[in-house]
């Protein structure tokens, strides 16, 4: 909410409906109310491929059954121990299963700047895909309608456009780009997402300057985290494939692609003019800043 307050470019109309429909997200945390009942799906420890098949008519069952149904608002898209998380513009929903909400991503022992940076930054992400290229086409109600006044929507477009052209840039797999509007709305929702976990960190700082640990700053302790939360090794072939079919930017750049745009990193790690990582000012990504 604060975040629209303060942004310069955005019409008063289009605050009031913004606010409005960040009012009305439905967050879902741990597991469902109702747990999904498998008793009719069978599972033969000596039958992979039965099992499988089983497994997707008996999901292609449960999906059929919702035809002609009341939309049902407490089912969940993953199961709680699912490492992962997402937004669902029809039902304006953010959800985080149990499986997310534990190391390495969050404790409640870990140290604030390391929470925020890491599951702070993936609760900024699903939170701004209701506003990224596809969530601002629908309302708080999870209606398709566009609640953007012309203006907004062309500063919109501008502002994102710059993105595309960022990503682009970037060569994962030598002689292969990253498509730039492929993966315009998960690159909107981590940038967002970064910087809205940035500014909830300095909120729960409460005006006090971070312990140094480790003899890291709080700062550096946060985008230690975030790109911790991003670790992982993948073969070119596999990158290559989701990079043609996936909406997501292959981890590695998540992470640099992401920090880069935030003024704050540049404070914390003393990036200069030169330096890999070193964006010009004007070439830097914000939406809600
Ligand atoms: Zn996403």
């Amino acid at each position: 909410d604060r975040s629209v307050d303060t942004l310069d470019w955005m019409s008063a109309e289009t605050k009031r409906e913004a606010h409005l429909k960040l009012s009305k997200y439905t967050p879902k945390i741990g597991y469902p109310d109702k747990w999904r009942d498998y008793a009719s799906l069978e599972i033969r420890p000596d039958d992979l491929i039965g099992n499988v098949e089983r497994v997707a008519a008996f999901n292609y069952r449960r999906q059929a059954k919702h035809l002609g149904q009341p939309v049902d608002r407490t089912e969940w898209g993953m199961t709680p121990q699912t490492v992962n998380a997402y937004y669902n513009p029809a039902n304006n929903e953010i959800v985080f299963p149990a499986a997310i909400l534990q190391a390495p991503y969050f404790d409640p022992a870990f140290d604030t700047a390391v929470n925020y940076g890491s599951i702070g930054a993936t609760i900024g992400h699903e939170i701004s895909h209701g506003f990224d290229d596809q969530g601002h086409l629908f309302d708080g109600d999870g209606n398709m309608r566009n609640w953007w006044t012309p203006a907004d929507e062309a500063h919109f477009k501008e502002v994102t456009a710059k993105l595309v052209k960022q990503y682009g840039g970037y060569e994962p797999v030598k002689g292969h780009k990253i498509n730039g509007e492929l993966t315009l709305g998960e690159n909107i929702a981590d940038n967002a997402g970064l910087e809205i976990a940035y500014k909830a960190y300095k909120i729960a700082l409460g005006g006090k300057e971070a312990p140094v640990r480790d003899g890291l700053t709080g700062d550096q302790r946060f985008f230690i985290a975030f790109a911790q939360s991003w670790r992982s090794k993948s073969r070119d072939a596999a990158t290559l494939k989701q990079m043609v079919s996936d909406p997501h930017t292959p981890d590695e750049w998540r992470a640099f692609g992401t920090v880069r745009n935030l003024d704050p990193f540049y404070q914390a790690f003393n990036v200069k003019p030169g330096d890999k990582m070193y964006l010009p000012p004007a070439q830097r990504f914000h939406l809600w800043w």
